[in-house]
């Protein structure tokens, strides 16, 4: 079941679901910018997809989350936006919003950084 009835993509590349984030998050395909990786990890988060999130992230970090907690902040929180407001190789600034558990709104501005390790993009931190 699409969420969108245009089936576009969760991450707002106004490129289809299809041909944007889905190859990466069903593993057909590996996302070749940091910029990629950081929308197709949004849309793990609307699509639910804690497992992807955690092959994402960077495995010296990756300890540090935990699948349960992923998982209830992705179910408690309404996805609304993914802008990207700058990126370069290794970095993306971007603004999420959503709306918590309460339902206000939130705006999620964060700069992550990422690293390559044998030819994959990994998430390494934000802040
Ligand atoms: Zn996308």
């Amino acid at each position: 079941m699409s969420l969108k009835s245009d089936n576009l993509c969760h991450c707002g590349s106004q490129k289809s679901f299809e041909t944007c984030c889905e190859p990466f998050l069903s593993g057909i395909s590996l996302p070749a910018t940091a910029e990629e990786l950081m929308r197709s990890r949004y849309s793990a988060y609307v699509t639910r997809n804690v497992s992807y999130i955690l092959e994402t992230t960077s495995p010296e970090f990756r300890k540090y989350y935990n699948p349960k907690s992923i998982m209830e902040w992705a179910v408690n929180s309404t996805w609304i936006s993914l802008e990207i407001l700058s990126s370069s190789e290794n970095r993306v600034k971007f603004v999420a919003s959503y709306l918590d558990e309460n339902g206000s709104l939130m705006r999620h501005t964060e700069n992550s950084r990422f690293e390559k390790i044998a030819g994959r993009w990994y998430f390494m931190d934000g802040k």
